[in-house]
């Protein structure tokens, strides 16, 4: 196992890339810590692939240093590397058995036959694949062969990293929640380097002790899904992560509040010790599980409407109207609800201040 180290690195599939926008990946620094679990999370096309290629050795960055520990391995084959990685879209031979499909990873590393034999019954019993041991892969089933792919890359306890792209698009989802909780597993027992990587909040956060938050060919924020939730850096990880996301409307500043829709929203101290001087685009962000709906004013309440209430089982997203905003609130199911007019109240803990899109406090 190794600890990777991204050193500036910038990544354009342009030969001369003139602007940000030529680059998959602008310009980044980051430490993935050996035998840490990391999920890298973000939507489609922000460069997440891309990433994981320059870290495998599959993508020769166009700036920057890759190291496994001390050894800058920039210029290594994926082989010299010596990384796992299983793709989105499983990568087995056909004609071969599944033990065989198993195996080829720790023959090719020239593993004595026991050590292979042992190896492989390890893995295929934590993936339930031991009955199939002896079929050929042809006829099995996506589920299936994505199961050996992922086996594939499980099967090397030696490696310096595994990674996985999407590796459960293909998957049927009952069974994508057992593979996840075989990959936690798995990660615990050996205490691999694993980056994990997904488009599914819900899979990045139950899989991984660290979230790393891409957009746009750019790491927003690593942290524990719990950094994520409390103190988004960034209003897109806010906006990401999170069952209806963070709520965000501009504001101004007034003395020690928020001034929105012309309504006063007090900030908490340590908010607006950061605040002073602070220039450029100033929105507030708040969670909506952390707003309070009350069909009477209290203190600093501010008057909202209630536009539509959402009943989900178990909880209830109810739109209302500052002004020309809509601030989304997230209530247990038994809460009753004003009819047309109430007032929220944005408790000062839970109460962000974002100046350009980065957290001020
Ligand atoms: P993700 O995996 O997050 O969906 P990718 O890393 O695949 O994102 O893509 C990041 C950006 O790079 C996208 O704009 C995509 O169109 C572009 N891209 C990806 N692969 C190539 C390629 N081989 N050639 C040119 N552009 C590419
Ligand atoms: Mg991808």
């Amino acid at each position: 196992m190794a600890r990777i180290h991204l050193k500036n690195i910038a990544h354009s599939y342009e030969d001369k890339p003139r602007a940000e926008a030529d680059f998959a990946l602008r310009e980044m620094d980051h430490v993935w810590q050996d035998g840490g679990a990391y999920a890298l999370l973000g939507p489609s096309g922000c460069g997440k692939t891309t990433l994981l290629n320059v870290i495998s050795g599959l993508i020769q960055p166009s700036r920057g240093q890759v190291f496994f520990d001390d050894q800058d391995v920039t210029n290594l084959s994926t082989q010299q590397r010596n990384i796992a990685q299983v793709f989105q879209f499983p990568v087995i031979y056909d004609t071969m058995t599944v033990f065989d499909n198993l195996a080829f990873p720790l023959r090719n590393r020239g593993f004595d036959s026991e050590s292979v034999r042992q190896r492989v019954h390890e893995i295929a019993e934590t993936l339930e694949l031991t009955a199939d041991l002896n079929r050929r892969a042809l006829g099995l089933s996506a589920d299936a062969k994505q199961k050996i792919s992922l086996g594939r890359g499980l099967v090397r306890s030696d490696v310096a990293a595994i990674l996985f792209d999407e590796p459960l698009t293909v998957i049927d989802p009952h069974l994508k929640w057992q593979l996840r909780r075989k990959l936690k597993e798995i990660h615990e027992r050996f205490k691999l380097t694993l980056i994990y990587v997904t488009h599914d909040q819900n899979e990045a956060l139950t899989l991984a002790d660290q979230v790393v938050v891409m957009h746009e060919g750019q790491l927003l924020q690593a942290g524990t899904p719990q950094d994520l939730f409390e103190t988004p850096q960034h209003t897109f990880v806010g906006y990401f992560i999170g069952s209806p996301g963070m709520n965000f409307m501009p504001c101004a500043l007034e003395g020690d509040a928020a001034i929105v829709e012309g309504q006063r929203i007090p900030l908490g101290q340590a908010t607006l010790a950061k605040a002073s001087g602070i220039g450029g685009a100033l929105e507030i962000g708040i969670r909506p599980q952390f707003l309070r709906l009350s069909a009477q004013r209290e203190e600093s309440g501010v008057p909202v409407t209630i536009a539509a209430v959402e009943d989900l089982g178990n909880y209830k997203i109810v739109t209302t109207r500052l002004g020309e905003r809509s601030l989304k609130v997230k209530l247990p199911e038994d809460e009753a609800v004003p009819s047309e007019h109430g007032y929220l109240r944005f408790p000062r803990e839970w109460t962000r201040l974002y100046a350009d899109s980065q957290l001020v406090g």
